[in-house]
């Protein structure tokens, strides 16, 4: 009798033992995979990041030469031959002329740092959503060194055509009550 209660025992052991195995096991392989997407996803964001600033691209206008840039409008890459500078702010040709040919004015400046980056998105938002619907604006930004901080602060503006500015102010007020 006692000879099998020690075999029930040892038997019992043996299984509780293998049961925390496989939850020890499993609990490693989902937090590993957890971990294994959270670092594909950040890679994934950086490198669409890098695409936006198209560093591999080639000129719209000439195939096989490098881009040095994107337009401020229609953010289409461009080379150096095909980027027009106004301000420090670059058009492509086509743009260029757009915006020579029309008065613009600043429809909103924020204040965006590395940590509080969100304020500055609801620009690019507004912009991708205006350009769908051929409403050209541009962003300019302006870095400035905030030493109180120690950090880069961004000024962030955006610029529209004098004919859209009440439309893109009102698309402003609905994306800030979001
Ligand atoms: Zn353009
Ligand atoms: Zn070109």
């Amino acid at each position: 009798m006692e000879k099998l209660l020690t075999v029930v025992v040892v038997l019992f052991s043996f299984i509780v033992v293998l049961l925390l195995g496989l939850i020890g096991f499993l609990t490693f392989y989902v937090l590993r995979q957890n971990k294994n997407t959270a670092e594909e996803k950040a890679k994934k964001k950086f490198e669409d990041e890098e695409d936006k600033k198209n560093i591999h691209g080639f000129c719209l206008n000439h195939s096989g030469v490098h881009a040095q840039g994107t337009c401020a409008i229609c953010e289409n890459s461009f080379c150096e031959k095909c980027l027009w500078e106004h301000e420090k702010t670059l058009f492509c040709p086509e743009h260029y002329r757009l915006f020579m040919d029309n008065k613009w004015v600043e429809l909103i400046q924020v204040q965006s740092t590395p940590d509080k980056p969100e304020s500055a998105l609801a620009l690019y938002d507004l912009k991708a959503q205006s350009w769908k619907n051929k409403v050209p604006t541009y962003i300019v930004t302006h870095y400035k060194i905030n030493f109180e901080g120690d950090q880069i602060e961004s000024h962030v503006s955006l610029w529209g055509r004098e004919q859209e500015a009440s439309e893109l102010n009102l698309q402003l007020q609905l994306l800030s009550k979001k």
